[in-house]
């Protein structure tokens, strides 16, 4: 990327703080809200990911945002700036969707210029008796240029200019379309879904030249996915939702080790984290969890969490992620007997498929440092000793299914 480009764009001094009050949306009032009181407030030039399955109000929420869609109740504020009844053209935000939306008929040099084109700045001021009128103006054809050019070599699409979108690839058109909204100098960008329409590798590619993007203008983003890697490699924060309502707020590290219920300890992480009913025991050492006759004990912070709660014995759903069990080769540890079901070789990792009675669980095992036979004798292996440390057990309420722990 060019200096100059960087500098023009760092040197805009716009705070595009944004803030959600108790926002509710009713698309039927006879029907459940398709967002139910959201609450955030999102800091100037962060990354925040909207993440959840489909149907749980990502999409509607950006759209309350960006103005294309009315909100039931509750507050927006772009800045300092109650939105609620703004113009979606005039909350300054920019908006790229899956479907990049371009016109096929016009060159990429056209499609990002053609925003410009119709857009209205304040021009020159003018005396008219004896009051100061503002009057607007277009951009010129001089200034429509180093703006299109200086987008062009930010998305380093310069070349492509005088092509039509028909010669590009899918990659290519997502920065086209990525062009046509930075050249407007937005105070935020909404991204919806914006990679699901590219394949696999191109999608991780994207992935990066977004995370690059972000770095390079600085500006705030909010990005809607259902892909929860996505959220995790993208998100200075991630929002977690269902069935229109959050779940959890947090960094990428806080919502995987520390989620608040099991919904989200099921959606972040991949493979998914496993789950056992258990039983939380307490005696006189401690509090312990019993599962499937054996005893796995609690560290001290567990334990003061649970005191400071108040949180006696009972049923509980232990979670343990993939990665955080262990097969165990010392007979004096806590140990489960699995047998395995599947192994998938991975490349760097295998992924166990094990039957612990009549429950699947999955077990991921690093591939370094294992020779080609000892790889191979996973998969020949017929019973395992699983086991696991305090820190990776995760304890949710079977009725709240709120995490014991947070
Ligand atoms: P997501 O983006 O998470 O997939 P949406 O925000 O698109 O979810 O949808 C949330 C809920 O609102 C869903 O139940 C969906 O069916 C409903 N919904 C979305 N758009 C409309 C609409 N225009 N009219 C009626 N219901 C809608």
């Amino acid at each position: 990327m060019k200096g100059a480009a960087l500098h023009s764009w760092r040197s805009r001094e716009i705070m595009a703080t944004l803030s959600l009050r108790n926002v509710t949306k009713y698309y039927e009032k006879s029907m459940k809200p398709a967002v139910s009181d959201f609450n955030l407030e999102i800091r100037d030039k962060e990354f925040v990911v909207f993440v959840g399955p489909s149907g749980c109000g990502k999409s509607t929420t950006l759209r309350m945002i960006a103005g294309l869609e009315e909100i039931t109740d509750g507050e927006i504020y772009i800045g300092d700036t109650l939105v609620n009844h703004v113009e979606p053209k005039n909350r300054d935000i920019a908006m790229v969707f899956q479907n990049y939306a371009l016109y096929p008929h016009m060159t990429v040099y056209n499609n990002i210029a053609y925003g410009l084109k119709l857009k209205r700045i304040p021009g020159k001021k003018i005396r008219l008796f004896g009051r100061e009128i503002q009057c607007m103006r277009h951009y010129t054809k001089q200034e429509i240029r180093e703006k299109v050019e200086q987008a062009a070599r930010i998305l380093e699409i310069s070349e492509y200019l005088d092509r039509k979108p028909k010669h590009l690839s899918g990659g290519q058109r997502q920065r086209v379309a990525i062009g046509r909204a930075i050249v407007r100098h937005p105070k935020a960008f909404l991204m919806d879904e914006p990679l699901s329409n590219l394949d696999a590798k191109l999608r991780n590619q994207m992935r990066a030249e977004i995370i690059l993007l972000r770095k390079r203008i600085d500006a705030t983003f909010i990005y809607v996915t259902h892909d929860q890697t996505e959220a995790m490699t993208l998100g200075d924060r991630i929002v977690i939702m269902k069935d229109g309502v959050v779940q959890q707020v947090g960094t990428p590290a806080e919502v995987f080790n520390r989620p608040k219920n099991l919904f989200v300890a099921g959606f972040i992480g991949a493979p998914q984290m496993n789950f056992f009913e258990a039983k939380l025991e307490k005696d006189e050492n401690g509090f312990a969890v019993m599962l499937l006759g054996e005893r796995f004990p609690l560290n001290e912070k567990m334990n003061a969490i649970l005191r400071e709660k108040n949180i006696s014995a009972q049923d509980v759903i232990l979670g343990v992620r993939p990665e955080h069990i262990t097969l165990s080769e010392k007979a004096n540890h806590p140990a489960l007997e699995a047998s395995l079901h599947v192994c998938e070789m991975m490349g760097s990792e295998l992924h166990l498929h094990l039957l612990l009675g009549k429950k699947e669980i999955i077990v991921r095992v690093p591939t370094l440092g294992l020779t080609d036979a000892e790889i191979d004798g996973y998969s020949d292996s017929r019973a395992f000793r699983l086991t696991f440390v305090p820190e990776a057990m995760h304890l949710f309420d079977c009725e709240t299914q709120e995490n014991l722990l947070y």
